[in-house]
Protein backbone atom coordinates (compact mmCIF):
# COMPACT_ATOMS: atom_id res chain seq x y z
CA UNK A 1 0.00 0.00 0.00
CA UNK A 2 1.20 3.26 -0.79
CA UNK A 3 2.32 6.18 1.83
CA UNK A 4 -0.44 8.47 1.01
CA UNK A 5 -3.54 5.79 1.65
CA UNK A 6 -1.54 4.78 4.73
CA UNK A 7 -1.58 8.44 6.37
CA UNK A 8 -5.23 8.98 4.84
CA UNK A 9 -6.29 5.64 6.47
CA UNK A 10 -4.52 6.07 9.81
CA UNK A 11 -5.86 10.32 9.86
CA UNK A 12 -9.22 9.09 10.10
CA UNK A 13 -8.93 7.28 12.99
CA UNK A 14 -7.64 9.42 14.50
CA UNK A 15 -9.94 12.08 16.93
CA UNK A 16 -9.07 15.64 16.37
CA UNK A 17 -6.94 16.23 19.17
CA UNK A 18 -4.26 13.76 18.82
CA UNK A 19 -1.04 14.94 16.60
CA UNK A 20 0.07 12.35 14.28
CA UNK A 21 4.16 12.41 14.32
CA UNK A 22 5.12 10.47 11.38
CA UNK A 23 8.14 8.47 12.17
CA UNK A 24 10.81 8.55 9.18
CA UNK A 25 14.03 7.35 10.87
CA UNK A 26 15.95 5.49 8.35
CA UNK A 27 14.10 6.20 5.29
CA UNK A 28 15.08 7.99 2.24
CA UNK A 29 13.74 11.72 1.50
CA UNK A 30 12.08 10.77 -1.13
CA UNK A 31 9.19 8.58 0.79
CA UNK A 32 9.29 11.90 3.20
CA UNK A 33 8.23 13.67 0.29
CA UNK A 34 5.45 11.38 -0.80
CA UNK A 35 4.13 11.78 3.02
CA UNK A 36 4.45 15.76 2.94
CA UNK A 37 3.05 15.54 -0.64
CA UNK A 38 -0.32 13.85 1.33
CA UNK A 39 -0.45 17.00 4.17
CA UNK A 40 2.12 15.39 6.83
CA UNK A 41 4.04 18.29 8.46
CA UNK A 42 5.30 16.82 11.41
CA UNK A 43 8.00 14.23 11.25
CA UNK A 44 9.82 12.07 13.84
CA UNK A 45 13.58 11.29 13.94
CA UNK A 46 15.66 9.32 16.05
CA UNK A 47 19.23 10.31 15.22
CA UNK A 48 20.13 14.14 14.87
CA UNK A 49 22.52 13.52 12.04
CA UNK A 50 19.88 12.10 9.96
CA UNK A 51 17.62 14.72 10.88
CA UNK A 52 19.54 17.61 9.75
CA UNK A 53 20.13 15.85 6.81
CA UNK A 54 16.81 15.53 5.61
CA UNK A 55 15.75 18.56 7.16
CA UNK A 56 18.30 20.78 4.62
CA UNK A 57 16.85 19.25 2.19
CA UNK A 58 13.21 19.48 2.29
CA UNK A 59 10.12 22.15 3.21
CA UNK A 60 10.99 24.61 5.76
CA UNK A 61 7.34 24.44 6.71
CA UNK A 62 7.94 20.85 8.67
CA UNK A 63 8.00 20.32 12.17
CA UNK A 64 11.00 17.97 13.28
CA UNK A 65 11.08 16.23 16.34
CA UNK A 66 13.37 14.30 17.99
CA UNK A 67 12.31 10.98 19.51
CA UNK A 68 15.33 9.46 20.14
CA UNK A 69 17.82 9.04 23.09
CA UNK A 70 19.94 12.69 23.05
CA UNK A 71 23.41 13.07 23.31
CA UNK A 72 24.62 15.69 24.88
CA UNK A 73 27.57 16.70 22.76
CA UNK A 74 24.76 16.74 19.51
CA UNK A 75 22.25 18.75 21.27
CA UNK A 76 24.05 21.92 19.05
CA UNK A 77 23.44 19.99 15.33
CA UNK A 78 19.76 20.15 15.60
CA UNK A 79 18.96 23.44 17.87
CA UNK A 80 18.32 25.82 15.04
CA UNK A 81 15.60 23.96 14.12
CA UNK A 82 14.35 21.05 15.87
CA UNK A 83 10.81 21.92 17.43
CA UNK A 84 10.15 19.26 19.92
CA UNK A 85 12.14 17.32 21.70
CA UNK A 86 10.58 13.93 23.05
CA UNK A 87 13.37 12.05 24.84
CA UNK A 88 14.67 14.32 27.43
CA UNK A 89 15.67 12.15 30.63
CA UNK A 90 18.09 14.47 32.89
CA UNK A 91 18.55 17.97 34.22
CA UNK A 92 21.98 17.59 32.49
CA UNK A 93 20.62 17.44 29.15
CA UNK A 94 17.91 20.18 29.57
CA UNK A 95 20.60 22.09 30.80
CA UNK A 96 22.38 21.59 27.57
CA UNK A 97 19.31 21.70 25.35
CA UNK A 98 18.72 25.30 27.15
CA UNK A 99 22.42 26.69 25.74
CA UNK A 100 21.78 25.73 22.51
CA UNK A 101 18.64 27.24 22.33
CA UNK A 102 20.09 30.54 23.84
CA UNK A 103 23.02 30.73 21.32
CA UNK A 104 20.05 30.53 18.86
CA UNK A 105 17.91 32.82 19.98
CA UNK A 106 15.03 30.65 20.32
CA UNK A 107 13.02 28.46 22.86
CA UNK A 108 13.33 24.60 22.39
CA UNK A 109 10.31 22.67 23.93
CA UNK A 110 11.06 19.38 25.48
CA UNK A 111 8.78 16.29 26.77
CA UNK A 112 10.20 14.66 29.99
CA UNK A 113 10.76 10.51 28.94
CA UNK A 114 9.29 8.58 31.84
CA UNK A 115 10.30 5.17 31.79
CA UNK A 116 6.85 3.53 32.28
CA UNK A 117 8.08 0.13 31.06
CA UNK A 118 9.41 -3.31 33.26
CA UNK A 119 11.95 -3.77 30.31
CA UNK A 120 15.36 -2.53 31.02
CA UNK A 121 16.11 -1.48 27.51
CA UNK A 122 13.99 1.59 27.40
CA UNK A 123 15.14 4.53 28.66
CA UNK A 124 13.30 7.35 30.91
CA UNK A 125 12.59 9.20 34.21
CA UNK A 126 11.02 8.34 37.61
CA UNK A 127 8.22 9.91 37.94
CA UNK A 128 9.91 11.59 41.39
CA UNK A 129 12.56 12.68 38.87
CA UNK A 130 9.87 14.43 37.04
CA UNK A 131 8.53 16.32 39.95
CA UNK A 132 11.81 17.41 41.54
CA UNK A 133 12.87 18.51 37.98
CA UNK A 134 9.67 20.77 37.37
CA UNK A 135 9.70 22.03 40.89
CA UNK A 136 13.24 23.24 41.05
CA UNK A 137 14.64 26.73 41.20
CA UNK A 138 17.35 25.65 39.08
CA UNK A 139 14.88 24.69 36.38
CA UNK A 140 12.60 27.53 36.53
CA UNK A 141 16.45 29.34 35.38
CA UNK A 142 16.04 28.19 32.25
CA UNK A 143 14.72 30.22 30.21
CA UNK A 144 15.19 28.97 26.72
CA UNK A 145 13.49 25.77 27.51
CA UNK A 146 9.15 24.87 27.64
CA UNK A 147 8.24 21.30 28.68
CA UNK A 148 5.28 20.87 27.16
CA UNK A 149 4.75 17.60 28.49
CA UNK A 150 5.51 13.69 29.01
CA UNK A 151 6.88 11.19 26.83
CA UNK A 152 7.14 6.93 27.51
CA UNK A 153 6.94 3.97 25.61
CA UNK A 154 4.97 0.79 26.75
CA UNK A 155 7.21 -2.75 26.97
CA UNK A 156 7.04 -4.88 23.93
CA UNK A 157 4.82 -7.22 24.59
CA UNK A 158 1.18 -9.04 23.67
CA UNK A 159 0.05 -8.16 26.75
CA UNK A 160 -2.25 -5.32 26.27
CA UNK A 161 -3.48 -5.22 29.81
CA UNK A 162 0.48 -4.76 30.78
CA UNK A 163 0.45 -1.77 28.14
CA UNK A 164 -2.63 -0.92 29.12
CA UNK A 165 -1.30 -0.29 32.73
CA UNK A 166 2.30 1.16 31.67
CA UNK A 167 -0.08 3.99 29.41
CA UNK A 168 -2.24 4.45 32.37
CA UNK A 169 0.85 5.34 34.56
CA UNK A 170 2.01 8.25 32.07
CA UNK A 171 -1.57 9.48 32.10
CA UNK A 172 -1.49 9.55 35.83
CA UNK A 173 2.25 11.02 36.13
CA UNK A 174 1.26 13.68 33.41
CA UNK A 175 -1.71 14.55 35.63
CA UNK A 176 -0.06 15.41 38.54
CA UNK A 177 2.94 16.77 37.37
CA UNK A 178 0.54 19.28 35.27
CA UNK A 179 -1.15 20.12 38.69
CA UNK A 180 2.60 21.84 39.45
CA UNK A 181 3.31 23.23 35.62
CA UNK A 182 -0.22 23.91 33.74
CA UNK A 183 2.26 24.39 31.07
CA UNK A 184 2.18 20.48 30.44
CA UNK A 185 -0.08 19.77 27.62
CA UNK A 186 1.19 16.65 25.54
CA UNK A 187 1.31 12.70 26.50
CA UNK A 188 3.81 11.45 23.30
CA UNK A 189 2.88 8.01 23.50
CA UNK A 190 1.53 5.06 21.27
CA UNK A 191 3.10 3.63 18.12
CA UNK A 192 1.99 1.34 15.38
CA UNK A 193 1.04 -1.49 17.22
CA UNK A 194 -0.35 0.57 20.39
CA UNK A 195 -1.74 3.39 19.37
CA UNK A 196 -5.22 2.79 19.64
CA UNK A 197 -5.24 1.83 22.98
CA UNK A 198 -2.71 4.38 24.07
CA UNK A 199 -5.18 7.33 22.53
CA UNK A 200 -8.15 5.07 24.74
CA UNK A 201 -5.62 5.98 27.56
CA UNK A 202 -5.19 9.69 27.00
CA UNK A 203 -2.46 9.95 24.65
CA UNK A 204 -2.55 13.58 22.48
CA UNK A 205 0.43 12.54 19.89
CA UNK A 206 1.51 9.29 18.39
CA UNK A 207 4.45 8.19 17.30
CA UNK A 208 3.69 5.97 13.83
CA UNK A 209 6.64 4.67 11.45
CA UNK A 210 5.93 1.31 10.14
CA UNK A 211 2.46 1.52 9.89
CA UNK A 212 3.01 4.88 7.51
CA UNK A 213 6.84 3.98 5.97
CA UNK A 214 6.07 0.07 6.40
CA UNK A 215 9.07 -1.95 7.64
CA UNK A 216 12.60 -0.57 8.47
CA UNK A 217 15.76 -2.15 7.20
CA UNK A 218 18.19 -2.13 9.59
CA UNK A 219 20.60 -3.97 7.49
CA UNK A 220 21.01 -1.00 4.89
C1 LIG B 1 10.85 3.93 15.85
C2 LIG B 1 10.08 4.61 16.93
C3 LIG B 1 8.68 4.77 16.84
C4 LIG B 1 7.84 4.24 15.70
O1 LIG B 1 7.78 2.86 15.70
P1 LIG B 1 6.78 2.05 14.73
O2 LIG B 1 6.56 0.79 15.45
O3 LIG B 1 7.47 1.89 13.44
O4 LIG B 1 5.53 2.86 14.61
C5 LIG B 1 8.04 5.47 17.86
N1 LIG B 1 8.72 5.97 18.91
C6 LIG B 1 10.05 5.84 19.03
C7 LIG B 1 10.73 6.43 20.21
C8 LIG B 1 10.77 5.16 18.05
O5 LIG B 1 12.10 5.03 18.18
Amino acid sequence: MSINTNLSQLQSQLPDQVTLVAVSKTKPVADLMEAYAAGQRIFGENKIQEMAEKQQQMPKDIQWHMIGNVQRNKVKYMASFVDLIHGVDSLKLLNEINKQAEKNDRTISCLLQLKIAKEDTKFGMTSEDAHSIIDSDHFKSLKNISIVGVMGMASFTDNTMQIKEEFTTLKNTFESLKEINPDLLEISMGMSGDFPLAIECGSTMIRVGSRIFGARNYTK
